[in-house]
């Protein structure tokens, strides 16, 4: 028996890091998966290495920012297994700005629209299936840098910030249709986006996992893993009682005044 056993579910973001690994523990759990995401060449070997080990999942392109596309990627999962019970809401970027005064406003809106739109318009698209289903869970990712102010990173921040307003807000109206809506905020994960953090540009990849390593009070670096094992618990019945939560898996960085 698998906690998503019967369960669908779409993970965007889904070819790379944090959304790649939640595939993975999805389908082994036993849910049925569309996972969208630009990187089409990455997110169908994903789909393929998926079908290899017994894993039921497909793959459609999608751009977060697009409302066509993130509602072909909801009806992809209607239409192949009948409704949508799980939306991990987790496609992202981190662009390095300077700081706030020299930010684009091309980039600061690029952020937003992946960060915020993406997760509006997903949650537009699936909650209407979810109501029609009895129900549903909806995960987004945000990010420990939407209680702390990181530098050089004012879009980001505030795009992740503006995410738990979605979720609080998305939670309290559709509570009574017993869809639960959370966020998870990660501390610095090892994944292409994490690693590429220009503070540990100089590193090699050793010395980068080191570094990760001594970034908070766990004494190792945060894994793709680590993220996708609360999104499993949020996404099935286990935290059935969890609404509108702000879901820090950080291995201590916030709860450290010297770090957080
Ligand atoms: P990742 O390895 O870069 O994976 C993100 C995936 O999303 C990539 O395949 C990326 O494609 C895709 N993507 C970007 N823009 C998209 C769009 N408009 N539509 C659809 N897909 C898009 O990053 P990750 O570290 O797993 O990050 C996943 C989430 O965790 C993000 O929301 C991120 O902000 C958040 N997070 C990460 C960390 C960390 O340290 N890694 C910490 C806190 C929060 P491209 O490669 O083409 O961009």
């Amino acid at each position: 028996m698998g906690i998503l056993d019967g369960k669908v579910a779409v993970i965007t973001g889904g070819a790379s890091g944090i959304g790649a690994e939640t595939a993975r523990l999805f389908a082994r759990e036993g849910a049925q998966l569309v996972i969208g995401d630009l990187q089409a060449e990455r997110g169908r070997a994903l789909v393929e290495e998926i079908g290899r080990e017994g894993g039921d999942a497909t793959f459609a392109r999608t751009d977060v920012t697009r409302t066509e596309d993130v509602a072909a990627l909801i009806a992809a999962a209607v239409d192949r297994w009948g409704g949508l019970d799980v939306l991990f809401n987790n496609a992202g970027i981190h662009v390095h700005q300077g700081l706030l005064v020299q930010n684009s406003v091309e980039e600061f809106d690029e952020v937003l629209a992946v960060n915020l739109r993406g997760p509006f318009l997903g949650m537009q698209h699936a909650i209407p299936h979810m109501i029609a289903r009895g129900g549903g869970s909806i995960i987004c990712t945000s990010s420990t840098g939407a209680r702390v102010g990181h530098m050089r990173n004012a879009g980001y921040c505030a795009s992740k910030a503006g995410v738990l307003g979605l979720v609080r807000v998305a939670a309290i109206e559709y509570a009574d249709q017993n869809i639960r809506v959370n966020a998870i905020l990660p501390g610095i994960i090892a994944t292409p986006m994490g690693l590429a953090d220009p503070w540990l540009h100089a590193a090699s990849p050793e010395e980068r996992m080191a570094t990760l390593a001594r970034s908070q009070p766990i004494p190792r670096a945060g894994l793709p893993e680590d993220i996708a094992r609360v999104a499993l618990w949020l996404a099935g019945d286990l935290s059935a009682w969890v609404t509108g939560q702000e879901i820090v898996a950080d291995g201590g960085y916030l709860a450290d005044s010297q770090r957080g």
